[in-house]
């Protein structure tokens, strides 16, 4: 049961996303970041809270596609909707204020939802988008290392790992610059 939803989320996800790529240099289809969150808040998470992964697996639904909350309740429940809304920007916001609200929720959200955050900013400090500038790329890296120090101490691991990958583009930028 709890696999074929976690499969029914991939799948609602592939096509929902299916118009958007990553900003990578390979611009990887949109759906590889979000298999790759919901296998690190599993596999080095040891999270196994079905209602979590389909939450990692949904996590940018609202934010990035035409996806309403309500179905997401009536597909996946209302705790699953519940943590995709809490991992929601509102798009309509500049992304400067985006980012600033996202850092003053972060210290109340649920425990879960720091752990698929900090999964999120794992898979996203990997490798910066290549075309932005430079001083676009050292603001994303202050913020992101701000909203992973709210978040670190929700799941050690997860907290490791983002961290030695920080370290590495914060090097490369610092190399760059
Ligand atoms: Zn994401």
């Amino acid at each position: 049961m709890d696999i074929s939803r976690l499969l029914e989320a991939l799948d609602f996800a592939a096509v929902r996303h299916s118009a958007q790529r990553r900003k990578g240099p390979d611009a990887a289809p949109y759906v590889n970041h979000l298999i790759e969150v919901a296998s690190l808040v599993a596999n080095v998470g040891q999270v196994d809270d079905v209602d979590v992964l389909i939450a990692a697996v949904l996590h940018d639904v609202l934010e990035d596609t035409p996806t309403t909350a309500d179905e997401v309740t009536e597909r996946f429940g209302p705790r699953v909707c519940r943590f995709v809304r809490a991992l929601s920007d509102d798009k309509s916001l500049p992304r400067r204020e985006r980012r600033k609200i996202a850092l003053d929720e972060l210290p109340q959200a649920e425990v879960l939802v720091r752990v698929i955050k900090l999964a999120d900013l794992a898979s996203n400090i990997k490798l910066l988008p290549p075309n932005w500038t430079e001083e676009r790329k050292r603001e994303y890296l202050e913020w992101s290392e701000h909203a992973a120090t709210i978040c670190s101490p929700s799941c050690l691991a997860l907290a490791e790992l983002y961290w030695e990958r920080a370290g590495k583009t914060r090097a490369k930028l610092e190399q760059e610059g």
